[in-house]
């Protein structure tokens, strides 16, 4: 499985960076996991987007699937060169107005998740976690024979978290505060992260959906702190990691 980074500020895009989204490609297979801010035009960079097999959508907040419109729009506008009559687009239905969104006639289909049992896509498991977050929010463990990528998705922490990221491949977290943030919280500061990646054990932690305003190498030494001995990257643009 190789992972690219398309995108990964939380909230909103900032100066030419845009929000969640990850190509994943394994078998001549193209997934892609969110769609946020910016990342139809990034796509474009890697794979002509009409080549796309699927995409998986974590939860419906803006900055997760702002451009699905545009990828709809696309898979219209250029019938001929697509690669399905249909993209698949994967989401959860807990909320029946945006699930609804998913399908386009004669563009695209919605298919729906759920955290009791695996979907698989082309020969990629996908099993999903309800997460704690102000909208239904799925974590994701994709598994491909026994290597896992592990997306935490949009989440407060919570300790659930560890078995279902326990001894994977890579580890991609929900990382928009430093550690010495308190209140109430949506997403995970860099201390839970990087205790999330040890308790876990994993062989290696990407810290994602990061704040704009504070910089990524404090994000990221943070986050190394805690992780211990486990190799850290902080999520940027094109990055590719081989799973
Ligand atoms: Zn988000
Ligand atoms: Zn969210």
């Amino acid at each position: 499985m190789l992972l690219t980074v398309l995108g990964f500020y939380g909230g909103y895009p900032y100066k030419g960076i845009g929000t969640s989204g990850y190509l994943l490609q394994d078998e001549g297979k193209n997934i892609l996991i969110d769609c946020g801010s910016g990342v139809l035009n990034e796509l474009s960079n890697y794979i002509d987007p009409l080549q796309l097999d699927a995409v998986v959508l974590s939860h419906y907040h803006h900055d997760h699937t702002a451009d699905l419109g545009v990828l709809q729009y696309n898979w219209q506008l250029d019938k001929e060169n697509r690669k399905h009559d249909l993209l698949s687009i994967y989401g959860h239905s807990q909320d029946f107005v945006n699930y609804a969104q998913l399908t386009m006639e004669g563009v695209s289909q919605g298919i729906a998740y759920n955290d009791y049992e695996p979907t698989m896509i082309g020969s990629l498991k996908f099993e999903f976690l309800r997460t704690i977050h102000p909208v239904p929010a799925y974590a994701m463990r994709i598994t491909k024979n026994d290597k896992s990528i592990v997306y935490t998705s949009d989440t407060a922490y919570f300790d659930g978290l560890v078995d279902f990221s326990k001894d994977s491949e890579l580890l991609i977290t929900d990382t928009n505060f430093p550690e010495d943030k308190t209140g109430k919280m949506w997403h995970m500061t860099t201390k839970q992260s990087g205790e999330l990646a040890k308790a876990a054990g994993v062989k290696r932690l990407m810290i994602s959906h990061l704040p704009q305003h504070i910089d990524a190498d404090t994000m990221l030494k943070e986050s190394q702190h805690y992780a211990g001995s486990i190799p850290t990257i902080n999520a940027f643009t094109g990055l590719e990691v081989e799973v």
